[in-house]
């Protein structure tokens, strides 16, 4: 099953080979399939930031809106700080959070955007300012809103800087204190005041290893002490390691920016993270043997792989010399369509992203429903932790059932089966938006 049309592995080709795919299987019409390809916004700006020393710079933002059949929701998805944020790199983004959303039910249209900026570079003062200088802008253009579009945290942007975003937003209608706008930004801080919701931090690690332990349970009938190599040690991998060790499963390799470490015994989790939080970083751990996360992502001595750091690791250069039994694609988009194939020919099953790693957004879901009143059959009566972490766990579970069902139904991989069951939820929308 080689897709010989598209030679050039970029993001985008991925998600459109994606599509197509799963607009086969479900023998969607032609017209439905361009519309997923679509975008409702795209938008960009430049900012003028002054700087703290007097000056004036100049930063390009962007947001992106997939196409959603959704009126009355809005749409949803992280918000990037990074040198390389532009159009072109959102729009695949803003699609994987569309299927995401619908894998698991939720009525919302999938969105991403940024700056382009090293927040690392800017001082607390100077982030902040071009955080306000972005919400004038998106809400001048009426971008922004509780019920338009609620964006999250993702890499280079924080709870702060959330917070920072609810601020700007309702100062700009006179009412800095008022809650009724909470709702226009989710993963903020936890607490009197702050509106954030208990367990969005640990939720997509967590949820991640719900998801594998589910799917081993379904598909190779037992879970037993896996051994896992993570790549990754940010938001996602470090709550995955946690996890996966409380679950006693066999952390055999980490790795970050830096480096990573691997012992065949499996690392002692504890001093990893006691290491971690005074070096800040999984390279030089003393409790294995130095590897780079090239060498993780080839273990040949492991059962579980979770690449939770950049996109498009695993790739025609690596894939078919992976030695795990099962990846999880904790990060977004880190297989390529063309790996996806070496991958199938070894007979090695990849629980795809946009299930993997939908406990944040799921969670996110909930902190929104909650700032803006709305009842929903899903969403957790308290905001405890151990409510919200059990309600995203059914959400998932369902997802993930349903997922399987139609890999099984369509025999075909998980990652089809996912793109089928989300495009599905939301195929007769789209028919009744358009035919009446
Ligand atoms: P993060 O910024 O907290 O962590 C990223 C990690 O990747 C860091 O440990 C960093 O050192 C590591 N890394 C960077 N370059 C690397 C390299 N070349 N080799 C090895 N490691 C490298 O980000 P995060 O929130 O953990 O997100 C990671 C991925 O998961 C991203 O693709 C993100 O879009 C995706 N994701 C995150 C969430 C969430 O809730 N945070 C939800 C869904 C998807």
């Amino acid at each position: 099953m080689k897709k010989a049309t598209i030679h050039a592995v970029e993001h985008f080709d991925n998600i459109i080979v994606r599509i197509d795919e799963a607009g086969r299987t479900l023998n969607i019409p032609d017209w439905m399939v361009d519309k997923l390809k679509d975008f409702k916004l795209v938008w960009s700006s430049g900012l003028e930031l002054k700087m703290d020393d007097g000056s004036l710079k100049h930063f390009n933002a962007c947001r992106v809106w997939h196409r959603s059949p959704f009126n009355d929701r809005p749409h949803k998805g992280g918000q990037r700080y990074h040198p390389l944020v532009n159009v072109e790199m959102m729009k695949p983004h803003s699609i994987e959070m569309s299927i995401k959303l619908w894998l698991m039910k939720i009525r919302m249209g999938g969105a991403k955007g940024g700056i382009a900026v090293d927040p690392a570079q800017l001082s607390k003062g100077e982030l902040k300012r071009l955080t306000e200088a972005n919400v004038d802008e998106m809400d001048e253009r009426n971008i922004l809103g509780p019920f338009r579009d609620v964006p999250a945290p993702d890499a280079g942007t924080t709870a702060t800087i959330m917070h920072w975003v609810r601020q700007r937003y309702a100062w700009r209608r006179r009412a800095h204190e008022d809650s009724r706008f909470a709702g226009v930004v989710t993963g903020k801080p936890v607490g009197y005041g702050f509106d954030g919701i208990e367990g969005r931090n640990e939720a997509t690690g967590y949820g991640l290893i719900s998801v594998l332990e589910h799917i081993m349970k379904k598909r190779l009938g037992k879970v037993g002490r896996t051994r896992v190599a993570v790549m990754g040690f940010g938001n996602v991998g470090s709550h995955v390691v946690e996890r996966a060790a409380a679950r006693k499963h066999h952390i055999i390799a980490v790795s970050d920016e830096h480096g990573g470490v691997y012992n065949s015994k499996g690392l002692d989790v504890e001093k990893l993270f006691a290491y971690f939080h005074e070096a800040k970083t999984v390279a030089g751990f003393q409790g294995g043997d130095a590897l780079s996360s090239a060498e993780l992502l080839e273990l040949p001595d492991i059962d579980v792989l979770v690449p939770a750091a950049l996109e498009h690791v695993l790739t025609v250069e690596n894939a078919a010399r992976v030695g795990a039994k099962l990846i999880v694609e904790g990060a977004n988009s880190p297989t390529t369509f063309e790996a996806d194939d070496i991958l199938a020919d070894k007979n090695i099953i990849v629980i795809p992203d946009v299930c993997a790693n939908a406990g944040g957004v799921t969670v996110s879901f909930f902190e929104w429903a909650r700032n803006v009143n709305m009842g929903d059959e899903f969403v957790p009566e308290t905001g405890k932790r151990v409510d919200v972490l059990a309600s995203m766990e059914r959400i998932l579970l369902a997802g993930a059932d349903e997922m399987c069902r139609n890999a099984d139904k369509y025999h075909t991989s998980l990652r089809n089966a996912a793109f089928v069951t989300a495009i599905g939820h939301v195929a007769p929308l789209f028919i009744a938006k358009h035919m009446a």
